[in-house]
């Protein structure tokens, strides 16, 4: 299943995470088989993830960083949109990405 487009209207914004620049974090969370989805304009759905890397690897502005998760079904780390302030929407990530786990809004 793919992340929700409409995760704004359907999930409630619960936390943000602060790893280099704030980002917002959208429940249920309920660690650690519960992540949800972090970010906004670029948002990446943790339960989905499965720490491919491809979008690591392929963002022209370094958006990402591996955030670990240990103890999440899907994976043991993600990809989390840690400096999502600096994307430049060339939708890449939502290209690569094998489980469609990111969706950018803008
Ligand atoms: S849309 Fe492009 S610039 Fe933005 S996070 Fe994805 S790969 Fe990076």
């Amino acid at each position: 299943m793919a992340i929700d487009p409409d995760f704004q209207e359907n999930r409630e914004l619960v936390d943000t995470h602060a790893p280099d620049g704030e980002h917002d974090v959208w429940g249920p969370v309920d660690p650690p088989e519960k992540l949800g989805i972090h970010g906004t304009t670029v948002a990446v759905d943790f339960d989905i993830c499965i720490a491919d890397g491809a979008c690591l690897q392929d963002c022209p502005v370094d958006v990402f960083d591996w955030m670990d998760t240990p103890g999440h079904p899907e994976s043991e780390k993600k990809a989390d949109p840690a400096r999502e302030a600096d994307c430049i929407g060339c939708y890449i990530c939502e290209d690569v990405c094998p489980v469609d786990a990111i969706v950018i809004k803008y």
